[in-house]
């Protein structure tokens, strides 16, 4: 049996820092999600993952092994918490996945808390690990639904996990598998914020293991990204005879896969803080051009009246005083001066009166010159009669 992986972790939209962990290389899966103040939380988690790393070294046999394994990294975490009281109350989900040795092709998955291991099989998405959570077990009783439980008000809280008590259960679940099954261990922080649905679809959608991991953390910060969002997707490929479909070179699959690496939260997330801010400021800069952009067409749209620097009465286009640096300019201007125009006529072009076209600026010059023609035309008028009386 061969194994094609890809992994992605991300602090997402909100937190600050991503206590995360999860571990991707030979034939052991991890993903834990850390929890406590202080960094604690990332502590706990980075712990969990190098205890079961260094464990299957030793060899991982059978599912009471990777048992062990987790209740080992049960006591390192309990432990050191009790020796460092920055770190008291640390803990941490964990979710496990190995290869069982043998003839018939076969995984373990060990699970505490809510990090999760699914299977994907021919377009369906079904859970192999069950949660430790509050809400779990409202589903486990028929109260709520499993697709109530992701929008749960309470479903953060965990009822188990390792590092808080000096002992803890473990499950361990054993799956068939076969070439093209494609299995996905995530955080919660992918479940609360994509549907079972369309972390399917995704999963459909990418061949490249890596680019499917990138593509489910994308989809939950799309979504909100309120919780740091770790995705391995291990895809059980043909038998070694069969030839070798090697993921695209880039860095990711470079770092994921270099060997003899443990690539716990904290070293990955300095990268991936970059791709969440990517997003970020890709997202503001639209937002501030857009607004240039209607700014801008909103500032050259209208006509106004008002004097030139000569003095002159002339239609301007764009909007008194100019909006951001678009600033209006003299679309025509007249011999008119101020002293040419009565009051009211004045008062208009003084407070820079606005029309929604030029052709009604212009209507409106046009009577302006045709009152000032009839006023000289009666003053003239009444000059004559006068002298000639
Ligand atoms: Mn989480």
């Amino acid at each position: 049996m061969r194994l094609k992986h890809g992994a992605c972790t991300d602090v997402g939209m909100v937190r600050v820092s991503n206590e995360d962990a999860f571990s991707a290389e030979g034939e052991l899966f991890v993903v834990a999600d850390g929890m406590g103040g202080h960094n604690a939380g990332e502590v706990a988690s980075a712990l969990a993952v190098t205890t079961l790393r260094s464990g299957v070294r030793s060899g991982l046999r059978d599912p009471s092994t990777l048992r062990e394994l987790v209740q080992q990294a049960n006591t390192a975490i309990y432990t050191a918490s009790l020796d460092d009281s920055a770190q008291a109350g640390m803990g941490t989900t964990v979710t496990a996945m190995a290869v069982i040795p043998g003839e018939e092709p076969r995984v373990m998955v060990a699970n505490v808390g809510d990090s999760r291991t699914y299977i994907f099989r021919d377009g369906r998405l079904d859970p192999i690990s069950v949660d430790h959570s509050y809400v779990q077990e409202l589903v486990n009783e028929g109260i709520i639904t499993r697709e109530e439980a992701r929008t749960h008000p309470r479903r953060n809280i965990v009822t188990r996990a390792l590092g808080i008590d000096r002992t803890v259960m473990v499950d361990v679940f054993t799956q068939d598998v076969r070439t093209g099954d494609r299995l996905l261990l995530c955080s919660d922080g992918l479940v609360d914020e994509v549907s079972d649905a369309d972390i399917a679809r995704v999963l459909a959608q990418h061949r490249d293991p890596q680019e499917c991991a990138e593509a489910l953390v994308m989809v939950a910060n799309t979504n909100g990204g309120r919780d740091n969002t770790t995705v391995v997707v291990v895809d059980i490929a043909d038998d070694i005879s069969a030839p070798v479909d090697l993921p695209p070179d880039d860095n990711d699959t470079e770092e994921v896969t270099r060997p003899g690496a443990v690539l716990v939260a904290p070293e990955r997330t300095k990268r991936r803080i970059s791709f969440g801010m990517t997003l970020f400021w890709s997202a503001l800069v639209a937002i501030v051009l857009g607004v240039v952009v209607i700014m801008g067409v909103y500032g050259r749209s209208g006509y106004f009246i008002g004097f030139t620097e000569d003095d002159n009465v002339a239609i301007w286009r764009g909007r008194p005083g100019g909006v951001l640096w678009f600033n209006p300019t003299v679309d025509t201007e007249t011999g008119l001066t101020g002293d040419d125009l009565p009051a009211d006529i004045l008062r208009d072009v003084v407070t820079n009166r606005e029309f929604g076209s030029s052709i009604s600026a212009r209507k409106y010059l046009a009577l302006v010159e045709q009152v000032i023609v009839d006023a000289t035309t009666t003053t003239v008028g009444t000059t004559t009669t006068t002298t000639g009386g």
